[in-house]
């Protein structure tokens, strides 16, 4: 992507915002800087430029899935421990696919919200709607492309009372959107913590599946998408914002081994250049250092949160 935006700029010398943009996602990630706290087996990428642009670049819309996760983890369990009787479930809706993700967007936003004015409409007394069933939810629109054309859908965590009557759901669905009755409801299991995690890794995920997105259609999806909100919540669960930082906060008073990885552009992939153990709480032990050779995938972490996959190989190609 970042190659793609630099010959945009060179085409276009008048546009000054290219040329910031093109600068900013082809320094992205130039460098990293990972803590590894090895006595907490907990792993941070604590220093790194990022452009901060996740609809262009992978990088950046990995680290905000990760740090959606962590943060808002937390905020369901806690809403799920003090109201036992709920249940998370995955919930994704869709519309017919269509030639343009302008109006396709529109379209499944005004179903959206009208399908939530509905589940007001209900707490008000009026009307009944399957969806009232839901008393908070977290969500985020994802934008795939085919040869039927784009297909926006929106994910969702939600918490149940009740378990859905999925057909009178999709019935209703069909009645908002007038040309999709597809409502997919899935139960998330509560047996262990990572199953809720994967459950909001789906959720708050790349709005843009990169590897499916031609190079055009990535940076026509950006111009459309770009200043618009593509994630919110609401009822028990309201109050979700987009991170300002994609780093992760560092552990204090704990040793750790510091790793910095450097891209290389000409090999095209990254070289871990030092690694050092450093002792915050013993002063007088001195960091020692280890020069490193020889290229290797950063250890970028998903989700400190998440156990199992850990790890997530972040490929050049992704630039
Ligand atoms: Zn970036």
């Amino acid at each position: 992507m970042a190659q793609y935006l630099r010959a945009m700029k060179d085409e276009s010398p008048n546009r000054p915002d290219l040329h910031k943009l093109a600068v900013n996602v082809t320094g992205c990630a130039n460098y990293l800087v990972f803590h590894d706290y090895y006595t907490v087996d907990q792993l941070r990428l604590v220093k790194a430029r990022t452009c901060k642009k996740s609809l262009l670049c992978a990088f950046c819309a990995a680290r905000r899935a990760a740090k959606l996760v962590d943060r808002y983890l937390g905020t369901v369990e806690r809403v799920l421990a003090s109201e036992p009787a709920l249940r998370p479930v995955m919930v994704t809706l869709t519309v017919k696919n269509g030639e343009s993700l302008r109006e396709r967007f529109r379209h499944l936003k005004r179903a959206f919200m009208k399908l939530q004015q509905h589940r007001r409409d209900q707490i008000n007394g009026r009307g009944y709607t399957e969806f009232s069933k839901v008393k908070g939810s977290i969500y985020s629109y994802e934008f795939t492309k085919s040869e039927k054309g784009w297909h926006p859908h929106i994910h969702m965590v939600v918490l149940v009372s009740n378990w859905f009557d999925q057909k009178a759901l999709s019935k209703e669905w069909q009645a908002i959107t007038g040309d999709s009755f597809i409502v997919d409801v899935r139960r998330i299991s509560t047996t262990t913590e990572n199953d809720l995690a994967s459950g909001m890794l789906e959720v708050f995920k790349y709005a843009l599946k990169f590897s499916d997105l031609s190079l055009p259609d990535t940076w026509h999806a950006y111009q459309i998408l770009n200043s618009r909100r593509l994630m919110g919540s609401f009822g028990n669960l309201r109050g979700v914002k987009s991170p300002e930082s994609l780093l992760d906060d560092p552990l204090e008073h704990l040793p750790y081994l510091e790793l910095l990885y450097v891209f290389v552009p000409r090999s095209g992939s990254y070289d871990l250049r030092t690694t050092k153990i450093m002792d915050p709480d013993d002063p007088l032990t001195l960091p020692s250092y280890q020069a490193s050779k020889g290229t290797a995938d950063p250890p970028f972490s998903i989700s400190t949160r998440i156990k199992s996959p850990r790890t997530h190989s972040f490929r050049p190609a992704d630039r």
